[in-house]
């Protein structure tokens, strides 16, 4: 969500993977590969040896792609689930958002993602209530489709830490996110920021941050005090798109942030960010901002997010993953391969 106005093979031989292959496009081709999905109606332990069976797969190339493009595996790392049906209903989003107020789980978006290549998620937490960080934790225990859980703990209050400790206990709880606005207040004399802050990088879990096009700037500062900790910045800096370069001001706050390496930066809510209504769906609009990004961040520390299901606004999941293919299948499929999955194991460290 643009969190900025809340203020909020197949069988095996053996027979006990369960592994299921279906169709993904190939941006130009419109043809299709084979690409093995989890299924349904595992257990834990099948479906984690069948992934890691997948990913081992991946990695040697021993998945085939018709004509001559790669299968290339990719990690959906900004997605949201939620259910109003619950009987405590939900923070966000509001019933009066006729998209997003429906019950939306993993199972919704494997439907989508399955197909297009997406073989996990990492989930960002939208609620600010302290217990929906375990109930994303509880639905990432039901299903290893979700890959992590970005958390939400208030990192100004004096609880952090007990909360902190308490989370990341999981090995699914891989961070937490909190708005850009949060650190120019932790930043003034007497915040806890710093502290906790370095307490999220001594658990080994990562911090996101949600925020405008300032927010590269503000981490940039963050990273200097907190070298240790990994950051990735959100939504490109929720940066408008106009198909035009993108603004000094902003490419300078990035190239600050990119100076720590520690800092990453997730392309996700692209196709939120156009200033043309429905979102354009050719690569053209946004290269003048990927090469940007190219530019200031490589191939090591890009990494992808879909933003699903607050993307369905500006398209579809499939038009997200064709422009993002398009851009970086031209950089090598090394760096495709970096952007689509290998980046973010990085910066979140999941473990299958
Ligand atoms: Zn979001």
């Amino acid at each position: 969500m643009r969190h900025l106005k809340r203020r909020t093979k197949q069988q095996s031989e053996n027979g006990t993977l369960a592994i299921t292959p279906g169709p993904r496009l190939v941006p130009g081709t419109g043809s299709s590969v084979n690409v093995r999905g989890i299924s349904r109606g595992m257990t834990r332990r099948e479906s984690l040896a069948g992934a890691a069976v997948a990913a081992t797969a991946w990695l040697t190339g021993s998945v085939h792609a018709d004509q001559d493009q790669p299968a290339i595996p990719i990690i959906d790392c900004h997605t949201h689930f939620y259910d109003p049906s619950r009987p405590q209903g939900v923070p966000w989003p509001g019933k009066d958002d006729k998209s997003l107020y429906r019950t939306v789980l993993p199972d919704d978006f494997r439907k989508l993602a399955n197909p297009l290549g997406i073989v996990g998620t990492v989930v960002v937490e939208a609620s600010p209530w302290v217990e929906d960080n375990q109930w994303l934790l509880d639905l990432a225990a039901r299903d290893p489709y979700v890959l992590g859980i970005v958390g939400h703990i208030d990192i100004a209050a004096d609880t952090f830490s007990d909360h902190l400790n308490r989370f990341a206990k999981n090995p699914r709880y891989r961070g937490i996110r909190i708005g850009s606005g949060e650190i120019t207040k932790g930043l003034k004399a007497g915040g806890k920021l710093i502290e906790h802050c370095r307490l999220l990088a001594e658990h080994d879990l990562e911090l996101d941050v949600n925020g405008g096009p300032d927010t590269p700037q503000l981490v940039a500062r963050l990273a200097a005090l907190v070298p240790k900790l990994r950051i990735v910045i959100n939504h490109i800096g929720n940066l408008p798109i106009d198909g035009k370069e993108p603004p000094q001001a902003w490419i300078e706050g990035m190239q600050n942030a990119a100076k720590h390496s520690n800092v990453f930066c997730k392309v996700s809510a692209l196709v939120e960010q156009t200033q043309a209504k429905p979102a354009p769906d050719l690569l053209t609009y946004y290269a003048p901002v990927l090469n940007g990004l190219w530019k200031t961040f490589g191939e090591d520390r890009l990494i992808f997010g879909s933003n699903w299901p607050v993307s369905d606004r500006g398209a579809s999941l499939e038009t997200i993953v064709k422009i993002v293919r398009e851009f970086f299948l031209a950089k090598g499929e090394t760096a495709a391969r970096k952007f689509f999955s290998e980046n973010a194991k990085n910066a979140y460290r999941w473990e299958r």
